[in-house]
């Protein structure tokens, strides 16, 4: 859940079905709806490749798709029960062409599997994160008639040899995994269930998609993995606990991973997300000041401001080891943009440790945060042994408390950008007008301008002039001429 224009948003339960920028005519079509984060969104980009590789093209319209795929988040109860209701839709589809096929990927996948299959027989194929390459031999078996499932994780699958399409995409800003699954075991989160183990990509295959993306005129990326500060790429598949001392000393770690990126070109901006307080060090903080192209912001999740319940989420640092590393962060980037993740009513919660987390807010001053209410999740560590014993209207009150003070924090933040000139990545057309562009400074903040005669790709250095709570407005006073 977060705030845009005031407006409060859950990500993890607005579906967007994705299509080809060109659309391919011929062939099946595949109507492909992608729900929950950015790696998600990701895989999407992967799946489709791997279908448009075997002729299929995409579609907006699942009523005329041959095949209909939703790649599904478990993060929260209320994602799955929309994704229930989506596959209710999609039986119409089926009931009008019965060749038709439904299935379903990515985070329920692993979990709801029998259910979907045999249960309730609302798909004809489930498939799991790690296991993408393997459509087209479940595409086929499902076309016979058999039901078709593969929801193995693997600890080697990066799928670093395979180039994700871009889907519903600007051409200026695109997503590139570093990383997959995750080894810290955050006791409310199901994501080392559903994506298994973490594993570091190849730095070379994430230099030379960056390189292709750069060459085809996109001019940001943001290196994405469940927590970006552990990448350790030691080649060989060797298992990060196995490394000796010089096998370490010889692997890529994440902040050289970002410098050899920054390096492509200067015009090619760099993001990451999402980073853990208790692995971000200080080489990563004096590498982004090394750089100008790496941009000036940081999504560092807290979840909770108070220690005991940081223990109970297995989080694994203190509330003061992260205003340590947020020290660290003012003092190497005084202007660095940070938002984060919280979660109100944590299982035994008391009032003191909420107003905790409301005062480490007020410390930090976060320009953004996504922030949620505990929701119980199947087969975690809180659900086996923790009771949710925090009444779900205490929950919903903090979580209001919390969202308040940010719709406060994030004003303060915007206000800041007053009177200043921002460097602006122009991304595309504002929402509101077509005469107005839009884009993002260092520190990840909207900017908005007239359009005049500059276009998507540009940089443009605007003077701001006035804000609204989220989003700065200004006038171009020069544009940058980049080197391409
Ligand atoms: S770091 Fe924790 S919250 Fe984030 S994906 Fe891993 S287990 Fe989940």
């Amino acid at each position: 859940m977060n705030i845009s224009e005031n407006k409060v948003i859950d990500e993890s339960i607005q579906g967007q079905a994705l299509v080809l920028d060109t659309v391919k005519t011929g062939g099946k079509k595949l109507f492909l709806e992608s729900y929950g984060c950015q790696m998600n969104f990701s895989d999407s980009e992967i799946v489709a490749s791997i279908l448009i590789d075997k002729g299929y093209t995409t579609t907006q319209n699942f009523e005329e798709a041959d095949v209909i795929f939703v790649n599904t988040c478990a993060i929260r109860e209320g994602a799955e029960s929309k994704v229930r209701n989506r596959l209710n839709d999609f039986k119409r589809v089926k009931a009008k062409n019965p060749k038709a096929l439904v299935g379903v990927l990515g985070c329920m996948a692993e979990r709801l599997k029998h259910q979907f299959l045999e249960q309730e027989k609302l798909v004809d194929i489930v498939v799991g994160p790690d296991a993408y390459r393997d459509l087209p031999n479940l595409l086929d078996q499902a076309e016979e008639g058999h039901r078709a499932i593969n929801v193995i994780l693997s600890k080697e699958e990066t799928y670093a040899d395979l180039t994700p399409v871009r889907l519903g995409s600007n051409g200026v800003t695109a997503f590139i995994s570093i990383t997959r699954g995750c080894d810290n075991m955050c006791s409310f989160c199901v994501v080392p269930f559903t994506r298994g183990r973490e594993r570091s990509r190849d730095p070379e295959s994430i230099i030379n998609e960056a390189k292709d993306l750069f060459a085809r005129g996109y001019r940001e990326v943001t290196l994405l993995g469940q927590n970006v500060d552990s990448y350790l790429y030691s080649g060989g598949g060797l298992k990060k606990e196995t490394l000796t001392e010089e096998q370490k000393a010889n692997s890529v770690t994440f902040a050289q991973l970002l410098e050899k990126v920054a390096l492509i070109h200067p015009d090619l901006r760099v993001r990451f997300s999402t980073s853990h307080p208790k692995d971000m060090n200080d080489e990563v903080l004096h590498t982004m000041a090394k750089h100008e192209n790496i941009c000036n912001n940081i999504h560092l999740p807290v979840q909770s401001g108070n220690s005991r319940v940081l223990e109970m989420m297995n989080r694994g640092y203190t509330r003061e080891w992260y205003m340590s590393r947020i020290n660290a962060i003012r003092n190497i980037l005084p202007d660095c943009g940070i938002s984060t993740d919280i979660i109100t009513g944590f299982c035994s919660e008391t009032e003191e440790e909420h107003l905790e987390t409301l005062s480490l807010m007020e410390f930090v001053q976060y320009d953004f945060a996504y922030m949620f209410m505990y929701s119980e999740r199947p087969k975690t560590l809180a659900e086996r042994k923790y009771e949710d014993n925090v009444p779900e209207p205490v929950k919903k009150r903090r979580l209001q408390e919390v969202v308040d003070l940010q719709r406060k924090l994030s004003g303060i933040r915007t206000e800041k950008g007053l009177g200043k000139v921002h460097r602006v990545l122009a991304e595309g057309f504002s929402k509101k007008s077509d005469d107005m562009l839009m884009g993002r400074n260092s520190q990840n903040s909207v900017v908005v301008f007239p359009k005049e005669n500059y276009k998507k790709g540009d940089y443009v250095n605007v003077m701001v002039t006035e804000c609204t709570s989220s989003t700065l407005i200004g006038k171009v006073i020069g544009k940058e001429e980049t080197g391409q």
